[in-house]
């Protein structure tokens, strides 16, 4: 049996060890501050694509992601018996003037090719229960876009790698393969090992409201998402700051957030405000995944860079960096290498 120790219990570590546990290696996660305690135990977790349009290799993997992350989620709750959040409800977006109508329309088309068949971006007359407020009385609707619950997601996750018989520790020495999923913290560390900016945090603030529509699809205008989750709950954000002395608290930003949220969903007015958060996301060089084995240290690979959409990629980075390092299989993309 193979050992393998993951450092960090953020989605991405997470999702290596269960997908690592199901290949029947033996699998302990070590995190001194416990599962999601970065950036996976935000609130927010929208699955969403990049426009369907200038396609390039990462888009495709994007789609190759989020059409392969329900069965994904199923996997674990199948596994380890809790629900994780996960379902395909698809996204609204107003659309401002004229230009923009243009620009969806475009898109749409775009997506007919682009998208294989497999989903849909479509305009359509807003009006429907949650719509967004749209000036031209058109929104854009997709039915790739897809959500989760990151508070329910990283439970799901670790019981599922738990009863495949993995571990989550705080402390532990390292036994076999290690894996290095250790998030901004991470980045910083290896920006300072190899003497070059690898990667850095990115500070968001969101908030998590009492407000329930788990069947809705998530609206996106510039700068604000809204996520209607499995259990009731709508997370909400999301700031992006680079200077800031605290990562983990939250303030006026987040409040003209919260208003925002209002005006583009008048429905919202009345929500309780449950939490805010803050957290930071790991932002590579390259601003994409960073798979790799560690240069010039066997047995050593890093998990990292999700920036915006790690909960979106995680699970197919880890069933590649799996290939690799249980079947010597490389099909990590070149575009997913260590900053240079
Ligand atoms: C406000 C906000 C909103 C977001 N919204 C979305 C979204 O809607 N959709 C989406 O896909 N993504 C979103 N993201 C991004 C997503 O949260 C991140 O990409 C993802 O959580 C990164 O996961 P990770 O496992 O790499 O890092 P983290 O979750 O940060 O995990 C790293 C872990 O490593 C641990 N650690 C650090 N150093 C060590 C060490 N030396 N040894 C052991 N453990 C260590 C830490 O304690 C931490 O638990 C958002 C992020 C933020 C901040």
């Amino acid at each position: 049996m193979t050992d393998l120790t993951v450092l960090g219990a953020g989605i991405f570590g997470l999702s290596v060890a269960y997908e690592a546990a199901k290949r029947g290696a033996r699998v302990q996660v070590i995190d001194p501050h416990g599962p999601g305690a970065g950036a996976s135990g935000g609130v927010v977790g929208a699955l969403a694509p990049h426009a369907p349009e200038n396609w390039k290799p990462a888009k495709a993997l994007q789609l190759q992601a989020l059409l392969s992350a329900g069965a994904f989620w199923r996997g674990v709750e199948a596994a380890g018996g809790q629900p994780a959040g996960w379902a395909r409800t698809g996204r609204v977006q107003p659309l401002k003037d004229a230009r923009a109508v243009e620009l969806a329309q475009a898109r749409a088309l775009e997506a007919e090719s682009l998208w294989q068949g497999q989903a849909r971006w479509f305009v359509r007359e807003a009006g429907r229960p949650l719509d967004p407020q749209s000036p031209t009385g058109l929104v854009a609707q997709d039915d790739l876009t897809a959500r989760i619950h990151p508070r329910m997601a990283v439970p799901a996750l670790v019981a599922a790698l738990t009863r495949l018989g993995g571990e989550v520790l705080r402390t532990g020495d390292l036994r076999g393969t290690v894996v290095h999923a250790t998030g901004a913290a991470g980045l910083r560390e290896l920006s300072e090992t190899f003497g070059r900016p690898i990667g850095r945090g990115e500070k968001g603030q969101a908030a998590l409201l009492a407000f329930s529509a788990p069947e809705a699809p998530q609206v996106y205008a510039p700068g604000l998402h809204l996520v209607f989750h499995a259990d009731g709950t709508t997370g909400l954000g999301s700031t992006s700051e680079r200077d800031y002395d605290d990562p983990e608290s939250t303030d006026a930003r987040l409040e003209a957030l919260l208003e925002l949220a209002v005006q583009t969903l008048p429905a919202l007015k009345d929500a309780r405000v449950i939490s805010r958060w803050a957290g930071e996301r790991p932002r590579a060089a390259t601003r994409t995944v960073c798979l790799a084995p560690w240069p010039g240290r066997e047995g050593h690979y890093i998990a990292n860079g999700g920036f915006k959409t790690g909960f979106a990629m995680a699970p197919l980075a880890a069933g590649l960096l799996c290939d690799l390092i249980f079947e010597g299989r490389d099909a990590i993309p070149a575009a997913w290498a260590l900053p240079a």
